[in-house]
């Protein structure tokens, strides 16, 4: 059938991106009576909606972030089972953003569309890896999409991270992360490459690190970093939402080395503005190649771009003849990076 057609069934209003047949918006900005949320970051997942279905990791996500009481019901959908709301195919599929983050699939009419929330094709310890899912139309987010983004191994990243902590002893590192996904991706990558002390969290990741263990994500010995003189955090790694790294509260480390975790940490300018001393390039979202090579993989005819950079994106579609166009949803503001 190909993609003619498609936006009769599935198209952006005011209230989002709304599937006509099967009465349900995904990722709404506004509380509507059915959602399909991709994943738990705030300009995502919204409360007051009548019923979620989203994976079983994202409503939990929701629930620690929001209250139990964010959504009339939430419905969980593992990865890969199939659901069908009033005759929509609809089924979830890896993201690799963060824990739990999900494509949706939806099929109707002998047609598909795949809307991948945010992603990246990375490897991730903390969530399964992105799967490529063949489709009609393709939804893309276009957070990176210039051709500058190209982002370093998180691996070689946190090496550096390491390295400077093993150089420096006497300091502390300060390490500013989002607090949901990118901080507990900083910790595993930490683990992975054999750090095995104690890592040190601001009273705000708590949480969200405790929820991460209770659904299998490893993380190791983590301890709140608001007891002890300053003299217990020489050498220690610390992380704290990147808000916090020069403000009051950082002041009770000693000589802080300042760190933070970021896709934008490719950019000069936003490492003056940021003030850190050792940016980290760590992005839990698709760059540039990733981006391109995504659409080509999924076979999709028509690529429709949700937030970012959507214009330099339907740019380049065009040169590579693809037909693309911008949705202009309004209300993402990419928490996660
Ligand atoms: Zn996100
Ligand atoms: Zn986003």
């Amino acid at each position: 059938m190909g993609a003619a057609g498609v936006d009769k069934w599935l198209y952006p209003t005011d209230r989002g991106l709304y599937c006509e047949p099967g009465g349900f918006f995904v990722d709404p900005g506004r509380a509507v009576d059915r959602a399909i949320v991709t994943h738990g970051h705030s300009d995502h997942a919204r409360p007051g909606h009548g019923a979620v279905l989203a994976t079983g990791e994202t409503i939990e996500i929701m629930k620690t972030r929001m209250g139990p009481e964010c959504a009339g019901a939430l419905e969980p959908l593992a990865y890969g089972a199939a659901q069908s709301i009033n005759g929509v195919g609809v089924r979830l599929a890896p993201a690799g953003h963060i824990l739990g983050a999900a494509q949706v699939v939806i099929d109707w009419n002998g047609q598909r569309a795949v809307i991948s929330g945010d992603y990246k094709r990375a490897a991730d310890p903390t969530c399964p890896t992105f799967e490529v899912v063949p489709c009609d139309v393709f939804v893309t987010e276009a957070t990176f999409a210039l051709p500058v983004f190209r982002h370093e191994p998180a691996e070689s990243e946190v090496a550096r991270l390491l390295a400077s902590i093993a150089r420096q002893p006497e300091r502390a590192h300060l390490v500013g992360a989002y607090g949901l996904g990118k901080t507990q991706r900083v910790i595993r990558l930490a683990r992975q490459a054999g750090y095995d002390k104690p890592i040190y969290l601001h009273g705000a990741l708590v949480e969200l690190c405790a929820l991460y263990q209770r659904l299998g994500v490893d993380l190791g010995d983590l301890r709140a970093a608001t007891t002890g003189k300053s003299e217990d955090f020489a050498g220690a790694l610390v992380l704290c939402p990147p808000s916090a790294v020069d403000d009051r509260w950082s002041r009770r480390f000693p000589d802080p080395v300042t760190a933070f975790a970021s896709g934008w940490m490719r950019i000069k300018g936003r490492i003056r503005q940021s003030g850190v001393e050792l940016p980290l390039v760590i992005s839990d979202h698709a760059d540039w190649p990733e981006l391109l090579d995504t659409i080509v993989e999924t076979g999709a005819e028509d690529v429709w771009v949700t937030h970012g950079r959507d214009d330099a994106l339907v740019y380049q579609l065009g040169l590579m003849g693809r037909k693309a166009r911008a949705l202009s949803l309004v209300g993402f503001e990419d928490e996660g990076e």
